[in-house]
């Protein structure tokens, strides 16, 4: 059912062009040109994502979706294949996350083709700087998308993982403003900055809260010198919950303690609050959870359905109502140097794509 050679062949040829986040231009072309090659029109947004339709086919438009860049080190990548594995070098990851992805639409596109398959009108993206925080997927025009529902092939692991939910995320950039002045010299004309912060810290909710929220504080930076009262400090945090009632409440917490702390101490905050992607958790009997699930089945692997722990496009596919599901491309070890990918979850996982698609068909 999958060219197991050609597949392979695909996956190497586009981890040697290297799409760091932001860089995804020479990238962009090749995979231009070869879904061109394969019947679909194409086009390319303000924002860098490619956009590419299969207009022929009964149905609902489906939904084919991976992301085109890379985190470093991912620059001169050389793949090596040992043991039916496919390895970097070792001084760079993979780019299996998510070019397994690619390859297997691509795969499934190429057999449509060739063999004429019954199929559903496809709409494929392929988006820019996922890895940034889904800033592709977040600036897509949803409304122009046509599609009903469909798959992100960019998750771990080998065919059967199904992951049906995933967070929201908020994002807090904090400034506190205090008061300059002499430590020695007249430190009571002073707000430090820096105390407002540490007391706001310890004083919110931090780390797990509970088995579906979570909240950080990341980054601090502030301050000018050992003899001086802070006059400023910056902070960079998050929350997360795939319960967004809970994820409202724990930000809510989180800005109350640094507006009341900051307020009593005489200082100022400047706070950017941002929504980064909303959660979602399609329900199991939802046509596309039961088209996948059918196609494991058929194929001899245990369905397992997953809740996802961090956001992906389909966060944002969901969203706007395309309901998508989070399916394993077979990449492993990602965000490494160990990041490898094992060929027969790659044709396995190519496989369950293909017959997901066509049973969307029927
Ligand atoms: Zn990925």
């Amino acid at each position: 059912m999958i060219n197991r050679d050609r597949i392979v062949d695909t996956f190497l040829q586009l981890v040697q062009i290297d799409s760091p986040s932001g860089e995804e231009d020479a990238l962009r072309e090749e995979l231009q040109k070869r879904l061109q090659a394969l019947g679909l029109t194409t086009q390319v947004d303000d924002y860098g994502n490619l956009i590419a339709r299969l207009e022929d086919g009964a149905g609902e438009y489906f939904l084919l979706s991976a992301h085109m860049d890379t985190v470093e080190p991912g620059r001169g990548i050389k793949p090596i294949i040992r043991d039916g594995v496919i390895y970097s070098a070792g001084d760079t990851v993979l780019g299996g996350d998510d070019k397994s992805g690619i390859a297997i639409i691509l795969e499934i596109l190429q057999q449509i083709k060739e063999k004429n398959l019954p199929h559903p009108p496809i709409e494929v993206v392929l988006s820019v700087e996922e890895e940034k925080g889904l800033q592709g997927a977040r600036h897509l025009n949803m409304s122009a998308l046509k599609s009903k529902w469909g798959l992100v092939l960019d998750t771990g692991g080998g065919p059967g993982k199904i992951t049906r939910s995933g967070p929201s995320a908020d994002q807090f950039q904090i400034v506190i403003r205090g008061k300059a002045a002499h430590a020695g010299l007249n430190p009571e004309d002073g707000i430090n900055a820096l105390a407002i912060a540490a007391e706001a810290i310890t004083r919110m909710p931090l780390g797990r809260i509970d088995d579906e929220t979570t909240s950080n504080m990341g980054i601090i930076e502030g301050g000018t010198a050992r003899n001086a009262v802070p006059a400023e400090v910056r902070l960079l945090g998050e929350a997360r919950s795939r319960n967004n009632d809970k994820l409202e409440l724990l930000s809510r917490i989180i800005i109350n303690t640094l507006q009341q702390t900051t307020a009593r101490w005489g200082g100022e905050l400047e706070l950017e609050h941002v929504h980064n992607y909303r959660a979602y958790r399609l329900p199991d009997d939802a046509p596309i959870i039961q088209a996948v699930v059918k196609a494991n089945r058929e194929l001899g692997h245990e369905p397992v359905l997953r809740d996802g722990g961090g956001g992906t496009d389909g966060n944002h596919y969901n969203a706007a109502g395309i309901q998508t599901v989070t399916v394993s491309s077979g990449q492993a070890a990602v965000h490494t140097t160990n990041e490898h990918l094992p060929i027969d979850d790659l044709v396995g996982c190519a496989e369950v794509a293909l017959k997901t698609v066509l049973n969307m068909a029927e």
